[in-house]
């Protein structure tokens, strides 16, 4: 019977299917390569360095992620990409794509291309965006090949390892030690417990406040329940003579010995006991110890495979996890409430005390500890204050794959940022302390308004001078100030209740698209899960020229902009300050609607040749101006 024009069709669409799949299927056997030296040092994609730079950031993240295999990057099941087959296709459409052209990504697979123009996104990426009713079955739909979860950083492809989580502790743990310091209490605590910061939990983000709290200058006293991951953070980094923990012990009396020992001489250091936190805590209480500043980062958000009961070992614990989970919850619940009880106890003595955003106050509430809440989450006590003036983390990588080029912009960092004691004591302490991973080579500062335009120019013109031997791309994590709705976390505790407002991730990721980001990205459920968080990110290809300038003044402009916006509609009055003082127009608030960005534009290219020498491309002598 002859075949129908629809069954012709179909039946060549399944022939075109399978050539692919044979030609994709090829899964490697080795991780997809870096180019490295002279292979690193020039583009072989049509559209040059703005799609090689999505390309190598890919491939980056595979090279920085725990599963490269299956995609899996960090934080639990983030993943960079569907499949291999999605893989090969995405870097094959990014290689042929025009100049003028758009490849958007739905959940980690390539779907589909369009013209745009040549200052619009090369990349428009979107993962595990569910609509809001149906995000209880999204393991369903995931299970289904429907989607994947995108995390923050892994499917958005700016992932740059741990470097990230330490900044970001290190800054939050500055923050809370200012505050410990200008407290009444701290006066009432001896030289022994003004060095002391206590904390539990040493699992792959929690591992970062080993290294973070000795980067502050502090004394770090952990307390970590399984013996192997006391043992990975012990030998982290030890190879290279700067370990994430120093010391490793297994009495909690032994540990306070060596704290007591190492504060005495001044001496910042990071000691893991193996221990349960509440015995930590408890031999404390015991002894008239109080840390000046005490938290948590257990893995509290899960009471049945995160969190470890008291009285047992970790082999033990895992035992009664899968024999009797019932039991083991019950147990788990009855000793974070008294974990609780014990911080709020130390809290009451004069520690300053917060939750480091794993839920740990919500799972003692639920057992009946009524002061649960006596002390706030970390994001409210220290982090806001910076989002309100639109600092956040800023990151860039090298596409040379040479660290040569992150040592030279950290050195122009120092010089633009002088007058930033604490960013260019974090550079400092960046180069010595933290190791280069194995994906492009990065750094991470938090930076805002005005900072981040004139660093991302600055750093476009360097490769432009041939300072820099290839371009870097310019990115951020979705945690950021004006690009994430996260009731339980960023947005926890908001002054108007706008916590779970989803708008705003949305105003971000659109004026950054506008502006001419060369990827942008939207996703669900980063860091909390899918259901509890909205969040989108933004990075630029810095590829030296005169047009990418223009689009790093806009997207660097209007990125930490939006988050001053956000908390002045808020009713953040640190905000509206801000912006009063840097003449960003805020609707009902600020009265001088005239924004002229020229001057502000003229403003970042004197700061810049005035504190690094440089020339920017200047906006009033080239083609630019026409853009302004
Ligand atoms: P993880 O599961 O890798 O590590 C948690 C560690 O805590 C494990 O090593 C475990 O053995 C230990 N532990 C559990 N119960 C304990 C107890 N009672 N006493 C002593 N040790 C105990 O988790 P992670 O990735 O390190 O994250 C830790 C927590 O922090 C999670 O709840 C996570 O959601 C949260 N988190 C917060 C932020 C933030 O921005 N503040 C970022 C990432 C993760």
């Amino acid at each position: 019977m002859k075949k129908t024009k629809l069954q012709e069709i179909v039946e060549g669409h399944h022939k075109v299917e399978e050539e692919k799949r044979l030609r994709y299927d090829l899964k490697p056997t080795r991780i997809p390569p870096l180019p490295k030296g002279e292979a690193a040092l020039s583009p072989t994609t049509k559209a040059g360095w703005q799609t090689e730079g999505i390309i190598r950031a890919i491939i980056s993240n595979l090279h920085n992620g725990k599963n490269w295999e299956k995609f899996f990057i960090y934080g639990g099941s983030g993943k960079a990409m569907r499949n291999w087959e999605a893989y090969y296709e995405t870097i094959d459409m990014l290689q042929s794509l025009e100049p003028n052209e758009t490849l958007f990504m739905q959940s980690g697979v390539p779907y589909g291309k369009t013209i745009t123009h040549q200052l619009a996104p090369r990349c428009v990426v979107t993962n595990s965006v569910i609509v809001p009713n149906w995000t209880q079955s999204f393991q369903e739909m995931v299970d289904a090949g429907l989607t994947v979860y995108g995390q923050m950083t892994a499917g958005s492809w700016i992932f740059i390892g741990l470097q990230g989580i330490i900044q970001g502790t290190y800054e939050t743990m500055i923050a809370a030690i200012k505050s410990a310091e200008n407290s009444p209490n701290y006066n009432k605590l001896n030289s022994f417990e003004q060095n002391l910061i206590v904390t539990a939990g040493l699992g792959l983000m929690g591992g970062a406040q080993a290294l973070a709290i000795k980067m502050a200058g502090k004394i770090a006293l952990i307390a970590e329940i399984d013996p192997n991951n006391l043992d990975r953070m012990y030998n982290e980094g030890r190879d290279t003579g700067t370990p994430y923990l120093d010391i490793q012990v297994d009495s909690i009396g032994e540990g306070v010995k060596l704290a007591r020992e190492y504060a005495l001489k001044n001496q910042p250091t990071s000691i893991g006991v193996l221990c349960n936190a509440v015995n930590l805590l408890e031999y404390l209480i015991r002894n008239k110890i109080t840390p000046h500043v005490l938290t948590d980062q257990t893995s509290a958000h899960d009471m049945l495979n995160g969190y470890i009961p008291d009285k047992m070992t970790y082999d033990e614990a895992i035992e009664l996890r899968t024999s009797n989970p019932k039991k083991y919850k019950d147990l788990a619940f009855k000793t974070v409430k008294n974990h609780i009880e014990l911080m709020v106890e130390l809290q009451k003595k004069g520690a300053e005390t917060f939750d480091y955003g794993n839920n740990i106050r919500t799972q003692a509430f639920k057992e009946g500890c009524e002061d649960a809440y006596n002390f706030s989450g970390f994001v409210p006590n220290y982090v806001r204050p910076l989002f309100c003036e639109g600092k956040g983390p800023f990151r860039w990588a090298a596409l040379s794959n040479n660290p040569k080029d992150i040592l030279t912009t950290d050195e122009y960092a120092k010089k633009l940022f002088h007058d930033d004691p604490m960013l260019i004591n974090w550079v400092e302490l960046a180069s010595r302390y933290i190791p280069f991973e194995k994906g492009l080579p990065a750094r991470v500062f938090w930076a805002g308004y005005k900072g981040r335009a004139a660093f991302g120019m600055l750093l476009n013109k360097l490769y432009a001078d041939g300072l820099l031997d290839a371009p870097v791309i310019i990115g951020r994590d979705h945690l950021d100030g004006g690009s994430v709705a996260s009731p339980y976390r960023e947005t926890e505790g908001m002054r108007d209740g706008s916590d779970a407002i989803g708008d705003y991730p949305v105003l971000n990721l659109l004026g950054n698209s506008l502006s001419g980001a060369t990827w942008v990205s939207y996703h669900g459920g980063g860091g909390v899960g899918v259901g509890y968080s909205l969040h989108a990110g933004q990075v630029c290809v810095a590829d030296g020229t005169p047009l990418t300038q223009e689009r790093l003044f806009r997207v660097l402009t209007w990125d930490p902009m939006s988050a001053v916006l956000r908390h002045a509609a808020a009713g953040y009055e640190k905000s509206v300050k801000f912006a009063v003082k840097n003449k960003i127009f805020v609707p009902g608030i600020t009265e001088d609607k005239k924004v002229n960005y020229l001057d502000l534009y003229e403003e970042l290219c004197s700061l810049v040749k005035e504190r690094t020498g440089i020339n920017l491309f200047s906006p009033s002598s080239s083609e630019n101006i026409r853009l302004l």
